[in-house]
């Protein structure tokens, strides 16, 4: 409007997508108006902005055990948050027959299953730093066998939450990396099989579960679609596929779900309209 033009030129504005969320879901956050970089938070936790064409953006993590109830995304230089609604949702839950061993491990495997994941969970918080992607993360390929989030019972009756989305793959199929980043972490898991995480950068990381081989060493760096092992069923499997896990600032996200967002490739730095 010509009234607004002589206003302050920055009219820092906050948005969300989506509006309305799950417990384990991604959102972005999008910051129009900022000709630098924004300092926010959400959940009370720091956003980790990167720049795009158009807007700053951010993605974080609507931890698994939120409760139904609003999330506030608060930037400094905005004069409004923008708020994500948190509706419950109910994750399905199937019974897994696996040999007892992996269903009910002794002690000294509990402390390397402990070990493993506060390595995996270690290597995904090195995602920090300024994004090594420059293009829109893609989806593997396969069918979906199993979703995020989904409770899993084993033999002895104890749960465990699928933080991942399984992929159908043929044994030693290729396995490509969703976007250019550092390899983080090649682990030998007991649960997991053949691990290996990349650091995409903003927060973000992509993690490869029960690989047949993998085919990069810590320290790497990899562009997109670059190779970083074999499918197989390494770990605790049932059978070949992929396990595809998505990091963002706050926990495991659904893959389903991050790859649908409008992650605009991050450039060096904003341009004005
Ligand atoms: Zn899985």
């Amino acid at each position: 409007m010509l009234g607004t033009i002589g206003a302050a030129a920055a009219d820092t504005k906050v948005t969300v997508s989506p509006t309305t969320v799950h417990p384990g879901d991604p959102v972005l956050v999008t910051v129009t108006g900022s000709t630098e970089q924004p300092k926010g938070t959400a959940n009370g936790h720091a956003l980790e902005f990167f720049p795009t064409h158009a807007a700053y953006r951010a993605v974080f993590a609507v931890p698994l055990d939120a409760k139904a109830d609003t999330i506030s995304v608060e930037v400094d230089s905005a004069v409004r948050p923008a708020y994500v609604k948190v509706t419950a949702s109910t994750f399905p839950e199937t019974n897994v027959i696996v040999e007892d061993e992996l269903a009910n491990p002794p002690k000294a495997d509990r402390d390397r299953i402990d070990a493993d994941n506060a390595a995996i969970i270690g290597a995904a918080g090195k995602a920090k730093g300024d994004p090594q992607f420059v293009r829109t993360f893609r989806r593997p390929p396969g069918e979906v066998t199993s979703i995020f989030g989904e409770w899993r019972r084993f033999n002895d009756g104890h749960r465990n939450q699928h933080l991942g989305l399984d992929l159908f793959a043929l044994e030693g199929s290729k396995v490509k990396v969703v976007n250019a980043g550092t390899v983080v972490l090649v682990r030998d898991t007991f649960l997991a099989g053949n691990v290996v995480v990349v650091a995409h950068g903003s927060g973000i990381a992509s993690a490869y579960f029960h690989l047949s081989k993998t085919s990069v060493a810590e320290g790497d760096t990899v562009a997109q679609g670059a190779e970083v092992g074999l499918a197989g069923h390494t770990g605790r499997t049932t059978g070949p596929h992929l396990h595809i896990g998505v990091w963002a600032p706050g926990g495991w996200v659904d893959p389903a779900e991050f790859f649908k967002l409008n992650l605009a490739p991050a450039t060096t730095k904003v341009s004005r309209k």
